[in-house]
């Protein structure tokens, strides 16, 4: 089988942050696939063609990726950030593992890409500098009860958490319920980044406390970090603070 697909992140915003490895991907394509707003990041080719897809969408996106390389074409899928974090290169696998078994023939790359919880992390300083975890805060692909179950063994295990899909349209009061439950387990001083938007234009990168975290100052473009009994905040005059997480713990949490 000649066909290919590239799984390709696209890192969070500008072209910056598009690796060399990724635009020799995405420039060797015959065909791009992906969510409308990231195909538009992409420079347009001549002879390439694009099929933008939906938000929701993602099984069917990479189904249509991967019957189109099956049928011979050099195909690129992107995706934001990096494509294995909550992103198509799991959905690409979960086709293919369910899919014709032709399609175990085909030459699959996932080109790695700036994860948002990292780009986030260097803006502010080091706040992933000792243990961490990472949860998607969206309950369209698992009960909210994994997550809250998922929240508490974090928070009690004095893991650093990333949240990622914290608030949506149709997820209104998800992130709201995951401060209520990280109170209940954190000191009330933990520092809590909102990075939004981070690598674009509108980036905006706040630092407040579990204690005065605001659900509302968040949307779909944020990333939280919600830090550990080890994560302390440097304020600087007249520049950014710095929040960093010590590599060093001490003891036992909770
Ligand atoms: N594959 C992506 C994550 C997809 S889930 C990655 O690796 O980054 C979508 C979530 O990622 C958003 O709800 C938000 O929490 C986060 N995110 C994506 N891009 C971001 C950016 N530029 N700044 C801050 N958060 C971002």
């Amino acid at each position: 089988m000649s066909g290919r697909l590239a799984v390709v992140g696209l890192g969070p915003g500008d072209a910056r942050y598009v690796t060399p490895q990724a635009q020799s991907a995405l420039a060797g394509a015959d065909a791009l696939y992906g969510y409308g707003p990231y195909l538009d990041r992409v420079p347009l080719l001549a002879g390439q063609v694009r099929h933008p897809s939906d938000n929701r969408q993602e099984g069917a996106r990479a189904a249509a990726a991967l019957a189109h390389a099956a049928a011979g074409a050099s195909v690129a899928l992107v995706s934001g950030g990096d494509p294995g974090v909550f992103a198509m290169a799991a959905a690409v696998c979960e086709e293919l593992a369910a899919g014709p078994p032709a399609w175990r023939c085909l030459d699959v790359t996932i080109v790695p890409g700036v994860t948002a919880m990292l780009a986030v992390a260097a803006r502010i300083g080091a706040p992933l500098g000792h243990d961490f975890c990472a949860l998607s805060l969206s309950d369209n692909l698992k009960p909210w009860e994994l997550v809250e179950r998922r929240l508490d063994a974090a928070a009690g295990a004095g893991f650093v958490i990333a949240l990622y899909n914290p608030i949506s349209r149709a997820r209104p009061w998800q992130l709201g319920r995951a401060f209520e439950r990280l109170r209940g387990l954190l000191p009330p001083a933990t520092p809590v980044v909102f990075g939004r938007a981070v690598g674009r234009a509108d980036e905006a990168v706040m630092v407040t406390t579990l204690a005065a975290a605001d659900a509302s100052s968040a949307d779909m473009a944020t990333l939280l970090i919600v830090g550990s009994r080890e994560t302390h905040v440097i304020e600087r005059p007249g520049l950014a603070p710095l929040v960093y997480t010590s590599r060093c713990a001490q003891g036992t949490p909770t």
